[in-house]
C-alpha cells in the first residue's frame, strides 16, 4: 500500500524552481533512494514529503494510516549541528517532539520509545554521553535513533553517510537495512552512493534539476538505463 503518492509535484523557493514535475510513490516497507547532482532538489523534495513545503503544482497525497508527525527525519548535517551540547538521551528524545503537541514535557511513552530506539541501534551505553564528543558514526546512529522515535513506518534520511569512513558507512547502512527488512520501516534515503543504492535493491529516483526525474524505477534496472549508464560511467555492476 502507498504511504505517500507524489503526482507531478513541483516545489520552489521564491525565485528558484527546485523540483519540477516529479511523480513517485513510497510504499509500506519499501526502500527508495533519491540520487542526483548537488542542487538537483533532493533535500527540497524531502521537505515536501515532510509537509514543510507545499507544492506549487501537483499533489502529495498521504495514506490515512500515516500522520504527518509519524515521519522520522534525519536532516542533512551541518558542522554546527554536530557541535550540539546535549546528552545523547536528550537528542534521541527530541525526536518525540513532533508528537508532543501542546505538551511541554515528554510522556512515559515517549521515554519508552526513546529507550527502544537506542536499544535497536545499539547505543544504550552512550545515553549519558555528550553528543558533541561522539565520533561521526556514533552521532549518525544517535540521529537515526532520534528519527526512529517519531515513527515505526517511514524514515527520511538526507545523505546520512556524509563524512563517514567506509567501515562506519557500512555499519550505518547495515543498521538502516535492519530497520527496513526486519522492522518493515519504509526508508527514503538521499545518497550519492549509487553503487550502494543499486546493491540495496528497492527503487531509485534520480532528480534532474527542476526538469523532472531522469530515472524512476527498480534499482536492479538502473545500471542498464540511459541515466544509469551516464552516471555510473564505466562502473560495472555484477
Ligand atoms: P540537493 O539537496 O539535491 O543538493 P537542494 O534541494 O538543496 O538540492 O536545492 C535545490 C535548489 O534549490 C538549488 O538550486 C538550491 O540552490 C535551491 N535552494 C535550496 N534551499 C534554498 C533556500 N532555502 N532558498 C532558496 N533556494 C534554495
Ligand atoms: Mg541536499
Amino acid at each position: 500500500m502507498a504511504l505517500i503518492t507524489c503526482r507531478d509535484v513541483s516545489l520552489r523557493y521564491e525565485n528558484t524552481v527546485a523540483v519540477g514535475h516529479v511523480s513517485f510513490t513510497v510504499s509500506e516497507g519499501e526502500r527508495l533512494y533519491i540520487v542526483g547532482e548537488n542542487g538537483s532538489g533532493k533535500s527540497t523534495l524531502l521537505l515536501g514529503l515532510l509537509g514543510l513545503m507545499q507544492p506549487f503544482a501537483g499533489e502529495i497525497a498521504y495514506s490515512e494510516d500515516l500522520r504527518r508527525d509519524e515521519i522520522g527525519f534525519l536532516p542533512q548535517q551541518t558542522p554546527v549541528q554536530r557541535d550540539f551540547p546535549a546528552a545523547v538521551r536528550e537528542v534521541v528524545l527530541s525526536g518525540c517532539l513532533g508528537r508532543c503537541g501542546m505538551r511541554p514535557f515528554y510522556s512515559a511513552a515517549d521515554r519508552k520509545r526513546c529507550q527502544e530506539s537506542m536499544r535497536r541501534l545499539g547505543i544504550e551505553a552512550l545515553a549519558r554521553r555528550s553528543f558533541r564528543e561522539l565520533s561521526g558514526g556514533q552521532q549518525q546512529r544517535v540521529l537515526l535513533a532520534r528519527a526512529l522515535c517519531a515513527t515505526t513506518k517511514l524514515l527520511l534520511l538526507d545523505e546520512p553517510a556524509t563524512g563517514l569512513d567506509p567501515i562506519v558507512t557500512a555499519e550505518l547502512y547495515a543498521a538502516v537495512d535492519e530497520l527496513n527488512r526486519r522492522d518493515r520501516v519504509a526508508v527514503v534515503m538521499v545518497s550519492h552512493d549509487i553503487a550502494a543504492a543499486v546493491r540495496g535493491g528497492g527503487q531509485i529516483l534520480q532528480l534532474d534539476s527542476h526538469q523532472g526525474a531522469a530515472y524512476y524505477g527498480p534499482a536492479a534496472d538502473y545500471p542498464a538505463s540511459a541515466a544509469g549508464k551516464k552516471l555510473m560511467g564505466g562502473f560495472r555492476h555484477d
